[in-house]
């Protein structure tokens, strides 16, 4: 293993948490071996400011349990302590080792480590040493480790010539650690988008053998794989690797195709992840409401055209078809309803923002979604649908006060008593 000394990096540990700092020492401290690993150590050695610290240690998770007060285990699948300082979480986790070992005899390690008949990993908590838990990660750039006490850098897989050479490298034979966890798949997309390095041939070649394993993971993992896909300031260049890679297919079938033939769908969904990663930028808020109200929409016009065929009116073709793209949507990402609710309304106000006359359409403008469909009719406008120069209107109508709106829709003092007298009659008995 390559040990790099503190004056060959540029690690310096004030752009490390104290909180990670001081997890560290202790376990040092009660004899164990603790180091910073992962993204953080990535990210220090290319200058940046790591969002969050992963410490591993040779300490059980009970061990490291026994270590904080502040502390508890969590995860099944992979078992990990999670210390506590306030707002800010490190997450421990122990080295883990070879699962497919030869010598089974000494400790029969199925208990710990379970594979699927096609390699998935099930389980995978078989403890090692730092060198087998370096060859268990997935990408060279992602398996360093610093170690906070000697200033030191342990490189066992080429990680810093990785760095050097913008590269992401998958560890080991690519399609056996695809198979193993096909979300790994997921995770060159993003990090090469993110770091922009290129992905070594063989990392990019073992893909299209995998991917559809990737059909075979739960919904709630893709899902919290898609958030961090698309919501890390990356989301357009991302776009394009899963495209050019044809692992879109895995997260949003239902418009996967009409984006990939269309080009007024593509250049829609290119919109919202542009528009997504220029608001991270400038530290404005984004919701995955909006990101997926996008790529989803693609296979909402087409269903929409559908229920039109079937003679439903526009605004009930697209609410039915939205429903129909959602239910479809939730196999594949189970998506929380406090987003699919916002997204499905974002889509429904499409067919309402048509609406330009009435006291309806006067009032919309003060509607809590009103914001979001407003900045999404503007997005298809952008992407070459055409609605008819209604974002235009929509620009200037809500610059107006309500009395202004409601005197220009043609729902003035006259109509807006005709409606209140009607409203005010009681409901008919059924
Ligand atoms: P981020 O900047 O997004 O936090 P990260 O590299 O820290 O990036 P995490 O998802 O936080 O990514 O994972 C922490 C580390 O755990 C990774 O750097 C990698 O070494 C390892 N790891 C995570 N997921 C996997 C996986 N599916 N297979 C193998 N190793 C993984
Ligand atoms: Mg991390």
């Amino acid at each position: 293993m390559k040990v790099i000394p503190r004056d060959e990096h540029t690690i310096s540990r004030k752009n490390i948490s104290d909180s990670a700092l001081k997890v560290m020492s202790r376990l040092r401290n009660q004899g164990f071996k603790a180091y910073l690993v992962g993204g953080a150590v990535r990210d220090l050695m290319l200058g940046g400011h790591p969002k969050d610290f992963d410490v591993a240690t040779d300490a059980t998770p009970e061990e490291v349990n026994g270590v904080f007060r502040n502390s508890r285990i969590i995860g099944r699948r992979f078992r990990i302590v999670h210390v506590r300082f306030g707002r800010e979480i490190i997450e421990v986790t122990t080295f883990r080792g070879h699962h497919d070992s030869e010598d089974t005899s000494t400790r029969d390690k199925s208990a710990h480590s379970r594979q699927s008949d096609k390699g998935l990993l099930l389980r995978d908590n078989v403890f090692g040493t730092l060198e087998e838990d370096a060859v268990r990660r997935d990408l060279t750039v992602n398996a360093l480790y610093y170690d906070s006490g000697t200033f030191e850098v342990y490189d066992h897989v080429h990680g810093v010539a990785d760095l050097k050479r913008h590269n992401i490298c998958i560890i080991g034979d690519p399609a056996q650690r695809y198979r193993e966890d096909p979300v790994r798949m997921l995770r060159v997309m993003r990090f090469a988008a993110k770091l922009d390095f290129s992905i070594e041939d063989k990392t990019q070649n073992a893909i299209a053998g995998c991917a559809p394993l990737l059909a075979e993971i739960p919904a709630a993992r893709l899902f919290d794989e898609f958030l961090k896909l698309f919501m890390a300031g990356y989301a357009q260049r991302t776009l394009e690797l899963l495209l050019e890679f044809d692992l879109l297919q895995y997260l949003a079938p239902a418009s996967n195709k009409k984006i990939r033939r269309d080009a007024q769908a593509r250049r829609l969904v290119q919109a919202a992840m542009r528009n997504t990663d220029t608001r991270i930028l400038d530290g404005k808020p984004v919701t995955p409401a909006f990101i997926l109200a996008a790529l989803l929409w693609p296979a909402v016009r087409v269903k929409a055209e559908q229920h039109r065929g079937h003679g439903e009116p526009l605004q009930v073709a697209i609410n039915n078809a939205g429903q129909d793209v959602m239910s479809e949507a939730v196999q594949t990402l189970s998506i929380p309803k406090r987003f699919s609710i916002p997204m499905r309304e974002i889509w429904e106000f499409q067919s309402r923002l048509e609406r330009t006359k009435g006291r309806r359409a006067a009032e919309l403008v003060d509607h809590r979604r009103f914001r979001a469909a407003y900045d999404f009719l503007l997005l298809r406008e952008e992407a070459g649908e055409d609605t008819g120069e209604l974002g235009d209107f929509w620009t200037d109508f809500q610059t107006l006060s309500l009395e202004e709106r409601l005197s220009q829709a043609g729902a003035g003092e006259s109509n807006q008593r005709k409606r209140r007298s009607r409203t005010r009659r009681p409901p008919a008995s059924s």
